[in-house]
């Protein structure tokens, strides 16, 4: 297995972690910002990498735009793990942001990542 090959599996498996419970949305400012686009929250910015990972969704300018709008504030963080969940999202939005980059930089812009 690749390195990049490991780092999405890992990736992959660290977001399956999440409970799908949405509490870190609602503090999220992209998403306040947005007046509830869930693709602009945490738990949106994380469902997206995991299915571009998995190819069940195609990278293009609108996926690209929801992670990079991040701005690794924190917040859903705090959230997550005062509800006794400790999922590092900035961390996973930042590993999912390089993977995108990476694929974006070798033209593959509307192949998965
Ligand atoms: S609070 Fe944590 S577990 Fe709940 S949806 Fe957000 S990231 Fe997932
Ligand atoms: S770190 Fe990103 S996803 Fe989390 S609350 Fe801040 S802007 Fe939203």
């Amino acid at each position: 297995m690749s390195e990049r090959e490991r780092i999405k599996a890992n990736l992959i498996k660290e977001i399956g972690k999440c409970r799908s419970c949405r509490f870190c949305v609602d503090v999220c400012p992209t998403y306040q910002a947005s007046h509830g686009v869930e693709s602009l929250s945490s738990f949106g910015r994380l469902q997206i990498i995991k299915y571009l990972l998995k190819g069940n969704l195609e990278l293009d300018d609108a996926m690209a735009y929801c992670l990079y709008s991040c701005l690794q504030c924190g917040r859903c963080e705090v959230v997550c793990k005062s509800k006794g969940q400790s999922l590092e999202i900035g961390e996973l939005i930042q590993t999912g942001r390089t993977l995108v980059s990476q694929t974006l930089v070798e033209g593959k812009s509307n192949e998965k990542v």
